[in-house]
């Protein structure tokens, strides 16, 4: 350990030692949170090749940053390569928004990141390695869900919103994490200095900046980022005249990928995606917003080895012990933390959801305590949980989650509904 607390620095491949604490120099842009315009904010610079450039802590593309070094250690991948942006430019225009200018509305991701390669040309072409934080491209979303509904008679294609091919036409957009270290702590209600200390010490000592370079105020986490599908016109998003049709929705890859029926993820989602389309239709605009946050931000080994506990715990899988048996393995009922993800919302200007399809208390507090009103909330029709997944949905709408139906009663929730594993 050096006198600071921070672990010794890792050796490169070549033998030297790259310290990140104490590299940043005057020739690093100045970065103003919350500042009124892109160049006055100055640019995001997670560069690891002219360190003297770096103005936040960790690196770019998230978790994949790590892809990245292995990339490097394989020899496939110069340090020196620079993204050539050519042709990479947004294919919609996203805001300014009022939002954007707000230092505490927006704090984990940088609202200006899809056009750094236009506002910042100049800084690129004399030598600073900046990089988008967010893509906005166009595509095709082809479900076999929305295809069913077409056959059923609930969805028309209209040759606008959805071809006759069963085709969705979207906007959609990646997003990166870019924390404001002292607006993530305001909204977790901590310190500055706690939610540093902690951040190093839980990632293993990964970034000694946080407890060194307190000057450094922006943290590229390599954690998931979010995936935002639009259906209609995007600029319409931010006109609370417009009808918008959206749902937040959290990553479950068992159910959203490959159809597992524990859960209502998969089923909510494209249910969803069908409000969108019908609320595009009807001249409004739809959204789904996707987060990385797997297992509810537990990830994929929590999230099995919760299910086997469930289903193995005598009286078999009950509602009444599912938040119970999710905390005996991680801690926690959640990890989710819904408290950053209205910034996605806030960054395509949204000030008003006019039917929230999410049942979720949580993210619908999040939401409104954002200052986004929020009209309808729209459940998922009991027809599409799947049967295996009657446990999940019946112990969260004894939570607290929205329900225009019944809540479940103690005796109720007591009922073994998950099956066996093995059955
Ligand atoms: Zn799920």
């Amino acid at each position: 350990m050096s006198a600071d607390g921070a672990p010794p620095p890792a050796r490169s491949p070549g033998g030297h030692i790259r310290l990140t604490s104490h590299s940043a120099g005057a020739e690093a842009p100045q970065l103003h949170w919350g500042a009124p315009s892109a160049a006055a904010r100055g640019p995001v610079v997670g560069t690891t090749t002219t360190r003297a450039h770096r103005n936040v802590i960790g690196t770019h593309s998230g978790a994949y940053g790590v892809y990245r070094a292995l990339a490097v250690a394989a020899g496939k991948l110069s340090r020196e390569h620079r993204a050539d942006l050519t042709d990479t430019a947004p294919t919609d225009v996203i805001g300014p928004h009022p939002q954007w200018t707000d230092p505490d509305a927006i704090v984990s991701l940088d609202p200006w990141g899809a056009t750094v390669a236009d506002v910042f040309a100049d800084q690129i072409a004399a030598g600073i390695d900046i990089r988008p934080t967010i893509a906005v491209t166009k595509a095709q979303v082809i479900l076999p869900e929305v295809h069913d509904a077409i056959l059923k008679g609930r969805l028309s294609p209209d040759g606008r919103v959805l071809l006759g091919t069963g085709a969705a036409l979207v906007t959609k957009a990646a997003l990166e994490p870019v924390w404001h270290l002292p607006g993530v702590a305001q909204r977790f209600g901590c310190s500055e200095t706690d939610l540093r200390r902690v951040l190093f010490e839980e990632t293993g000592g990964m970034y000694p900046e946080l407890v060194t370079r307190s000057d450094l105020e922006v943290f590229l986490p390599p954690i998931g980022g979010q995936t935002i599908y639009i259906f209609g016109d995007p600029r319409a998003l931010a006109d609370p005249g417009v009808e918008l049709t959206a749902r937040v929705h959290d990553e479950c890859n068992g159910s959203d990928v490959f159809g597992s029926d524990i859960c209502t993820c998969r089923p909510y989602l494209t249910h969803a995606i069908e409000e969108c389309i019908l609320g595009a239709q009807r001249g409004g605009v739809g959204l789904v917003a996707y987060s990385r946050k797997e297992g509810r931000a537990l990830g994929e080994v929590t999230k099995f080895l919760v299910y086997n506990a469930r289903k193995r715990q005598v009286g078999g899988d009950t509602a009444d012990r599912y938040f119970a048996r999710t905390e005996c393995v991680a801690g926690v009922q959640d990890m989710r933390f819904q408290e950053l993800m209205p910034d996605v919302l806030h960054w395509l200007g949204i000030r008003k959801i006019h039917r929230l399809v999410s049942m979720s208390n949580m993210k619908y507090d999040a939401i409104t305590g954002s200052g986004i009103e929020v009209g309808e909330r729209v459940s998922i029709p009991d027809d599409l949980v799947p049967a295996d997944a009657r446990v999940e949905i019946d112990a969260k709408m004894a939570a607290g989650y929205f329900t225009p139906g019944q809540v479940p009663d103690a005796d109720e929730l007591k009922k073994a509904k998950g099956r066996a594993l093995d059955g």
